[in-house]
């Protein structure tokens, strides 16, 4: 219900897991065992886990100020675009000639620097769609403050 939201909190770089056909009561648990904050849209869930956020919204921007102004967060520039938007790993950077053939030749050509998730493998680089990013980013802040 909430996947997309969950994709923006990796991509700001908050520990983010999604889970997918789990009870309740173990949703519950595993929010309480790794101390985690359960983001959710079932009442009866937030009511159920002590340390819950209810999201009231349907639009993601306002998801997100939700999320970031209940938990006390904040956006921190220097963990935007740290973990795989997929799996939650922390990406790490890797050389240039590693992703030949791996990547569009174009976004070879057009880019030095390139980030790799250590679980999916999947690679990471600043492409045009981070300009979109920023202003969607820029306008959350301004939102918030
Ligand atoms: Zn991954």
């Amino acid at each position: 219900m909430l996947g997309t939201l969950a994709k923006w909190l990796r991509i700001l770089g908050f520990d983010t897991l999604y889970v997918k056909n789990m009870e309740d009561s173990n949703i519950s648990r595993l929010a309480a065992e790794e101390k985690r904050i359960l983001l959710t849209r079932d009442r009866e869930l937030f009511f159920k886990t002590p340390a819950a956020i209810y999201i009231e919204s349907d639009n993601l921007q306002h998801q997100l100020e939700e999320v970031i102004r209940k938990a006390g967060v904040e956006i921190d520039d220097e963990r935007i675009l740290t973990r795989c938007t997929v799996c939650n790993e922390v990406v790490r950077k890797i050389d240039k000639e590693y992703v030949k053939g791996k990547v569009p030749e174009h976004v070879y050509q057009m880019h030095d620097e390139f980030y790799i998730c250590p679980k999916c493998g999947r690679i990471y680089w600043i492409g045009t769609h981070y300009k979109n990013m920023e202003e969607f980013i820029k306008k959350i802040r301004t939102s918030l403050s």
